[in-house]
């Protein structure tokens, strides 16, 4: 039985057209004999509103009942879906993850899939039926909804091609593939036909909104080859993948930048043993993520300066945090918003020299200064100021040849 999971984003099922649409996609898999099973985002926008409405009841708004809340969206998209396909002639039902169920485990808003039970959509596939599964959520042991973090209808479709041992797992969405960097702010990124798992993980989690991060580590693990594509556009996408089916002879697959990092340093702290742990503690035990991270060496070895990135979103919680922080010594704390982070990522970075200085010089050739960076070993990111954010993806999208890929 070939089964192909397609997965809908949320602007492919944003309004009722795109839903038709999103339908006659859905018809012609089943037309050539597939056993379909669709996940569905909510319609966009819709997660947002919820959201905000959350905020507007209570600025601590309960993380269960934010679940159960933002998972309504999904409902929505999912009934409109199978009810334009019964219109059509074809059977089909919405399956709310508590249906099928889909287990999660882990706290509210950020659970992860570790159980699918395929019983029933597996009967339901053999009687011909088309499933319509709601994306980014699931239910926990306790019986109460679950949702597994914002863009988490990839990890559900990632999950299910797992569990149903499908033969493709297809993520529709508004643009054509993954590209070299986000398209819709350059427009002349390049579509990257086949990319590996790993380096669209580094992607992902430095800004390429396209794919959501856990989703890709999902695949990854489970060795799931995925497709990204148009919902709008007939044309091949990009294929994710494991390492070993690429031939890669590029040194650099993509850019990315990050959209709202702000800066914290604290100038003239107290240097002694476990000062960092100190700063970092109170921070993490707020689930703040700090992201880079450097330390001046002391001139004098009593005082250093330290300066980390964190959202922005968490800045004014991060400020308090540090000025109450009774454990730590320091002379001035400097906030600044208006940071980005831009990461050039590549697993042919490994066997090449010298990534790091083209980068770098082509930043200093447009006179971008790089106020903090950081590298592993397929990925060298820098900071650096917001408004210059366009001028360094373009510097480097030609520095590293990414203007005429093929
Ligand atoms: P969906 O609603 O289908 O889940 P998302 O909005 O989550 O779609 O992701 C698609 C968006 O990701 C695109 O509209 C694009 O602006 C953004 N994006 C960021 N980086 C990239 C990239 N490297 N390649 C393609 N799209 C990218
Ligand atoms: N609707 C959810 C969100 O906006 C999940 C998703 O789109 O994948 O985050
Ligand atoms: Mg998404």
């Amino acid at each position: 039985m070939k089964i192909v999971v397609l997965k809908f984003g949320g602007t492919s099922v944003g309004t009722i057209k795109k839903i038709k649409k999103v339908a006659d996609i859905i018809t012609e898999y089943k037309n050539k004999k597939y056993r379909v099973i669709v996940v569905s985002s909510a319609m966009s926008g819709v997660t947002n509103e919820l959201i905000k409405k959350s905020f507007e009841i209570s600025d601590n708004f309960s993380s269960s009942e934010h679940d159960v809340l933002v998972s309504s969206g999904e409902q929505v998209a999912c009934s409109l879906i199978a009810g334009r396909l019964i219109h059509k002639g074809y059977r089909s039902r919405s399956w709310l993850s508590w249906q099928v169920p889909i287990l999660t485990a882990g706290s509210h808003k950020n659970s992860r899939i570790n159980q699918i039970n395929k019983n029933k959509i597996m009967k339901y596939l053999k009687e011909g039926g088309i499933p319509i599964i709601t994306g980014f959520q699931g239910v926990n042991k306790e019986n109460r909804i679950t949702t597994i973090g914002r863009g988490g209808s990839d990890a559900s479709a990632i999950m299910i091609a797992k569990f149903f041992n499908a033969e493709r797992c297809i993520i529709y969405t508004d643009v054509e593939g993954v590209f070299t960097t986000d398209p819709n702010k350059l427009t002349r990124a390049k579509k990257i036909k086949v990319i590996s798992y790993e380096e669209m993980l580094e992607m992902a989690s430095l800004g390429a909104k396209v794919m959501q991060p856990v989703s890709i580590q999902d695949a990854r693990l489970n060795r799931i080859d995925i497709e990204v594509k148009s919902s709008f556009i007939k044309k091949p996408g990009t294929l994710i993948t494991k390492r070993s089916n690429i031939i890669n002879n590029k040194i650099v697959t993509g850019i990315t930048s990050t959209q709202n990092d702000s800066k914290v340093s604290l100038i003239g702290v107290k240097d002694k043993p476990g000062v960092a742990a100190s700063i970092f503690k109170p921070l993490s035990k707020n689930s703040i993520n700090v992201d880079m991270v450097v330390q001046n060496i002391s001139a004098n070895g009593k005082e250093t300066d330290l300066t980390f990135t964190i959202k922005t979103e968490d800045l004014n919680k991060t400020k308090k945090i540090i000025q109450q922080n009774k454990s730590i010594k320091f002379r001035k704390l400097i906030l600044k918003k208006n940071v980005s982070k831009i990461s050039v990522i590549g697993v042919g970075m490994i066997a090449t020299p010298g990534v790091t200085f083209r980068m770098f010089q082509a930043l200093a050739n447009k006179k971008i200064n790089i106020q903090v960076i950081s590298t592993s070993e397929i990925k060298i990111s820098v900071l650096i100021d917001k408004k210059n954010t366009k001028k360094a993806l373009v510097a480097l999208h030609k520095e590293f040849k990414l203007d005429n890929r093929k």
